[in-house]
């Protein structure tokens, strides 16, 4: 018996289970860079006296890198980590694996390899081709 967004019972389990693993995985991750960061930073601040010392501004240029390379990261698993908790509600609304754009069914197969997906094969690529959908 499939629901209504074409996964069986034991599908979901196994979707929700993969999205929950993902979610403590990025989770330490940010907590990994976050620690790390803290490190950079203060060995950052321990140059910057060196610096002032013996005045140099070149490297101010090198903090920002550094700053801009950590926020990045810090972003994209911070998409991703919404991006997890979406599927997780749509889970529980009964939502998942239905398309956003179209809203035909993603297919356990493309959930599978990406759990966080939002829309079906046909809609990603249109998305990101940057072609409108009809209905936007
Ligand atoms: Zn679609």
């Amino acid at each position: 018996m499939k629901a209504m967004n074409g996964l069986t019972h034991t599908e979901i389990v196994g979707l929700k289970r993969q999205l929950d693993k993902e979610q403590t995985r990025i989770r330490d991750a940010m907590h990994e860079e976050f620690v790390k960061r803290n490190v950079a930073n203060r060995e950052l601040s321990d140059a910057t006296e060196v610096i002032q010392y013996s005045e140099t501004t070149d490297d101010d240029a090198v903090v920002n890198v550094l700053n801009d390379a950590g926020i990045s990261t810090m972003t994209r698993a911070s998409t991703q980590l919404d991006l997890i908790e979406a599927g997780l509600t749509a889970i529980t609304l009964g939502k998942y694996g239905v398309c956003e754009d179209c809203a035909r069914h993603i297919g356990v197969k493309r959930l599978s390899v990406n759990p966080t997906a939002v829309c079906c094969m046909p809609c990603q690529t249109r998305r990101e081709k940057n072609i409108p959908h009809a209905s936007l």
